[in-house]
């Protein structure tokens, strides 16, 4: 569920006409739903609160300070990629001892930052990663807190460019050569094995590959356990799926289903990283129509927000439904959503079917929340947009539009 709806035949955000905003802070701007994101945080912690379970939400979807001071008060932890992610959640007094931090380059910086910070743990990808940990733990005399990311090698039936748990990929050591290294790390004076970690990948739809990564990384986890590590976390990664078209994913309760059964029994605080679940429907990208151009082949509508503002159509030829902030009666066109950027793949939408826009009409690019304004860019030099998060009848400009000056800061002509 979202809180954009028609009122009075105008889309809203909560009690807030969009049409207002774009007026009042121009376009092309996302908006969230204050009301949405802390509903959708308080269903997933609900779903899993039969166990103990610290709900770390994945920063990278969404990485605003207003959204993370939000979850932060609402008892979230986060899952941070980066050491400026890890500023982030400092910087909205976020508990830095629910912080799990993943990623398969972590620069040594990074790791003596997190390490000072007292976050929870790191995931750690590879082998020499830890070593390299191990290195950072001893020279600061606090052993570094560690979970092996796995890779359980299943294949999680969503995009490939969003698969993360097959053993082709980048991301966690196999599950055969977790036990080894837990192994080795016991001489590195550096480390304390905390967890165990695996993610699988993103805009999941289907419990069962869910359900069989458990099974795996369940079964290693026992098996350390047996073996004397004093693991205390299972994370169990994040990548439940949103709707944005006719996908299906199962429901936050099915999904906790999927996740719980397979480690009923198991003596571990469970970590879940969602990040798209929390925030994909609660955005959207409010953008203004430039121009109408007609072709003999088709015919496009050209509006102020392009694929540096919302990459994730160019990049995984995602689709985002695309609503009129006022629609109109009548006839309807099938046309392209395009944006100005020079790049043939900067199409919001092909082939949408939309009444008739005019110059200056609004649209609301949906369910934009998550991987939006965190994946955009200044590309073609252009401002990167406002962010406006509506709290009921209350908008608040929590991300002022780059000026042409933020635009070229550090440069030295
Ligand atoms: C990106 C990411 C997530 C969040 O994935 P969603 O699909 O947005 O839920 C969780 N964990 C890790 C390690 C990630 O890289």
């Amino acid at each position: 569920m979202n809180h954009f709806s028609l009122v009075g035949g105008a889309l809203h955000c909560e009690g807030v006409a969009l049409s207002r905003i774009a007026e009042d802070v121009g376009t092309p701007t996302y908006v969230y739903s204050t009301a949405t994101l802390t509903r959708h945080l308080d269903v997933v912690q609900h779903a899993f609160h039969a166990r103990p379970t610290l709900v770390c939400y994945s920063v990278k979807a969404c990485s605003n300070l207003a959204i993370l001071k939000l979850f932060a008060k609402q008892g979230a932890g986060f899952d941070i990629v980066s050491g400026g992610e890890l500023e982030r959640v400092r910087r909205v007094g976020g508990d830095l001892r629910k912080v799990v931090f993943a990623g398969v380059g972590k620069t040594e910086a990074e790791m003596i930052a997190a390490v000072r910070a007292g976050i929870l743990m790191f995931n750690v990808e590879s082998a020499e990663e830890l070593e390299a940990l191990d290195r950072v733990g001893r020279r600061l005399g606090i052993p570094a807190p560690f979970a092996l990311r796995v890779n359980p090698d299943v294949d999680a039936k969503t995009h490939r460019y969003i698969a993360t748990g097959l053993k082709t990929s980048k991301f966690g050591v196999p599950v055969e050569e977790a036990v080894a290294l837990y192994r080795k790390s016991k001489r590195m004076k550096g480390l304390v094995a905390r967890g165990l970690d695996c993610h699988i990948g993103s805009q999941l739809t289907d419990t069962r590959p869910v359900r069989e990564a458990m099974a795996r990384v369940g079964d290693v986890y026992r098996t350390l356990k047996a073996q004397g590590f004093p693991l205390t976390h299972l994370d169990v990664g994040g990548g439940l799926g949103v709707t944005y078209t006719t996908e299906t994913p199962p429901g936050v309760a099915d999904y906790a289903k999927a996740v719980l059964q397979p480690l009923s029994g198991l003596d571990a605080t469970l970590v879940l990283e969602p990040g798209r679940v929390l925030v994909a429907n609660a955005g959207v990208l409010l953008t203004r129509v430039l121009y109408r151009k007609v072709t003999p082949a088709k015919h496009f509508v050209i509006v102020d927000a392009g694929m540096n503002d919302l990459m994730r159509p160019a990049l995984y030829e995602a689709h985002h439904d695309i609503r009129p902030v006022v629609p109109r009666k009548g006839k309807k066109h099938t046309v392209d959503v395009v944006g100005p950027v020079c790049e043939s793949t900067d199409v919001l939408g092909h082939r949408r079917v939309l009444p008739t826009l005019k110059q200056g009409d609004l649209l609301a690019v949906m369910t934009a929340g998550a991987y939006g304004m965190s994946m955009s860019s200044s590309y073609n030099s252009r401002p990167r947009p406002a962010e406006v998060l509506v709290d009921g009848d209350r908008p608040r400009v929590v991300r002022t539009r780059e000026t042409l000056t933020d635009l070229m800061r550090g440069e030295t002509p």
